[in-house]
């Protein structure tokens, strides 16, 4: 354990050097205010013994001074020793920082008790500092998990209302459009007939890398909105670039050659639906989701693999 001990007296300072080394400690010694702080940023000693009255600035100052250079979270215990024993002093050395505070002249016991104490306490701290760091870490997976999909590692439902609601708030804000595409499989019930459900599930985890992959910004989000749909959000996108995206991600499904000997394509596709809305204070997202439910509809019925996007009169 390596000790810091500040004082400004040479004999006292042999004196409680020797204490230290007595019960195993490692004494790093200093006789001024500013080389204690020297030494506590270099050494970055275990516990602090700390005199109050010395040559430059006093105890008091250098505990403000070392609390204020502790990094967020970190404690280096502090004890203070000294021959002024008011209540006063007291109450400003804890005040100032400190932990404790002996009154000198220091018994080697009641000094070797007061460390072991604090070791104590620093032992306690350590393993809730473990602790917090796992409940943390197991937090931010608890999180990531609550926000994706199962079976194909991408985002679920509840991220897209969240997501969907956050930049649609957003794009009201800054008058911007905001997209969306809703994505069907096409005839995958016949697809889980034919192949099986495991292959199907294949199937889907494959479309939703390849509609992952195909995104460009960072802001594009694509989320399985339930079963075979995959609901795909981008802001700041008007219904132009949105219908875009949407051929180039139905184009890129096709690609994929998956064959579907039970649609009349012979492979997989997927039929998309656009909306675009530029949110005012009087629009409703659910005007949003519609539309491109009714767009993804049109789709469908007009003989699916393709891109519907919802004009003002499905808007209405
Ligand atoms: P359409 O072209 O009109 O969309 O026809 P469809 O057969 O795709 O649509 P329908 O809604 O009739 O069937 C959807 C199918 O998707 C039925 C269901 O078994 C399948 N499905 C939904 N979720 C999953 C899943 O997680 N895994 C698998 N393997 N199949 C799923
Ligand atoms: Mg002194
Ligand atoms: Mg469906
Ligand atoms: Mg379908």
């Amino acid at each position: 354990m390596k000790i810091l001990i500040v004082e400004d007296a040479r004999a006292t300072l042999l004196v409680i050097s020797s204490f230290v080394r007595n019960f195993g400690g490692h004494p790093i010694a200093v006789t001024t205010g500013e080389l204690a702080i020297d030494a506590f940023s270099r050494e970055q000693p275990d516990l602090i013994l700390l005199d109050v009255v010395l040559p430059d600035i006093d105890g008091f100052e250098v505990a403000r001074r070392i609390r204020a250079l502790e990094k967020p979270g970190a404690w280096t215990p502090i004890i203070f020793l000294s021959a002024r024993n008011a209540d006063q002093d007291i109450d400003r050395g804890i005040n100032a920082g400190g932990d404790d505070y002996l009154c000198k002249p220091i018994s080697e016991a009641v000094l070797s008790a007061k460390i072991r104490a604090m070791q104590r306490i620093i032992q306690m701290r350590t393993s809730l500092v473990v602790l917090a760091r796992e409940l943390d870490t197991a937090n931010q997976e608890l999180k990531r998990l609550s926000a994706s999909d199962g079976l194909t590692g991408i985002a679920n439902r509840r991220f897209f209302d969240d997501y969907l609601s956050r930049e649609w708030r957003r794009a009201r804000r800054d008058n911007a459009s905001i997209a969306l595409l809703m994505c069907d499989v096409d005839n995958f019930k016949a697809y889980n007939d034919t192949y099986g459900h495991q292959a199907g599930d294949d199937c889907l985890r494959q479309i939703a890398q390849t509609l992952t992959h195909m995104m460009e910004r960072a802001s594009d989000v694509v989320t399985r909105y339930g079963g075979e749909e995959f609901a795909i959000i981008l802001p700041d996108t008007p219904m132009e670039g949105a219908a875009v995206v949407s051929e180039k991600i139905r184009l890129a499904i096709e690609a994929l050659s998956l064959p579907h000997a039970g649609s009349p394509q012979a492979f997989i596709s997927i039929s998309v639906g656009v909306a675009a809305m530029t949110p005012t204070p009087q629009s409703l997202l659910q005007t949003l989701i519609q539309s491109a439910d009714r767009a993804l509809y049109r789709a469908k019925s007009k003989g699916r693999n393709q891109v519907c996007c919802s004009g003002p009169d499905l808007d209405s």
